[in-house]
């Protein structure tokens, strides 16, 4: 018998160093994973279709809102994200923690489903440096980057409705601040009653 693993969403705005973040978390914490997005946006140099999102038509998109196998779903930009119910699920039963990289409105609908869960809002050092990170990442062009910084604020007036805040300045601060988070809340008495309980009850004997 599983306990029920923990669910994070971490919302931060575009350019912010959430996914880098993330990625780096991934390969430095056993029993975590990150939900791979269904997205109507087009793919990005580099990126690769199951492994940074499942590319989808709207068609597509419509089809599985229809059937109701998203978690959440939000239109971004002008794109539309949703996240997979069925995989989500699995994998908290099976005992996994997740982390689902969504903004705010996704932050807000799952919170109201899942009251659980643990909101995360990583937020950059300054405009300056928003504005240089999604520069410097070089995907996106002139137009795109400017839809994002003036949409940036919006996403970031949302920090109020999470339970940690992380500033993304030193990258490594970040990371460990990240790990701390899911490290304390392993240690939980909720979570070490699931996981211990066969030791809780030996010890109490
Ligand atoms: P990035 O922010 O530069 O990494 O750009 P992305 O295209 O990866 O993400 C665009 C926005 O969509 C971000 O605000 C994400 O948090 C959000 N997003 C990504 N996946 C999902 C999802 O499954 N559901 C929701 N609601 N939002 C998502
Ligand atoms: P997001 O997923 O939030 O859009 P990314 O992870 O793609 O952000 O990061 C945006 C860019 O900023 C990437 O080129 C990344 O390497 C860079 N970056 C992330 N964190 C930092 C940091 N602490 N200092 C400098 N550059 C960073
Ligand atoms: P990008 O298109 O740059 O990859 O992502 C743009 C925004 O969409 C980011 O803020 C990202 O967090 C958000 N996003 C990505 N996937 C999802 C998702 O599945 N659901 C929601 N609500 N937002 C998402």
């Amino acid at each position: 018998m599983h306990s029920q693993g923990t669910l994070y969403t971490i919302s931060a705005p575009s350019g912010a160093g959430k996914t880098s973040l993330v990625a780096k978390l991934l390969a430095r914490t056993p029993r975590l994973g990150v939900s791979v997005s269904h997205t109507t946006r087009p793919m990005r140099p580099g990126e690769v279709d199951g492994v940074n999102y499942h590319f989808v038509s709207h068609a597509e998109f419509e089809q599985m809102l229809n059937s109701a196998a998203f978690l959440e779903h939000a239109q971004v930009f002008d794109n539309f994200y949703g996240t997979s119910q069925r995989w989500v699920e699995s994998q908290l039963a099976a005992g996994e923690d997740v982390i689902l990289e969504i903004d705010w409105q996704g932050a807000q609908q799952v919170r109201h489903l899942m009251p659980d869960t643990v909101a995360i809002f990583i937020m950059p050092p300054s405009k300056e440096a928003l504005n240089e990170r999604l520069t410097g990442r070089g995907q996106d062009d002139g137009a795109v980057i400017q839809r994002r910084m003036d949409a940036a604020v919006a996403e970031m007036s949302h920090f109020v409705e999470g339970d940690y805040v992380v500033i993304n300045d030193d990258f490594d601060t970040a990371l460990a601040d990240l790990e701390a988070i899911v490290r304390s809340h392993r240690l939980t008495l909720a979570s070490q009653q699931q996981r211990h309980a066969a030791l809780l009850s030996a010890l109490l004997s």
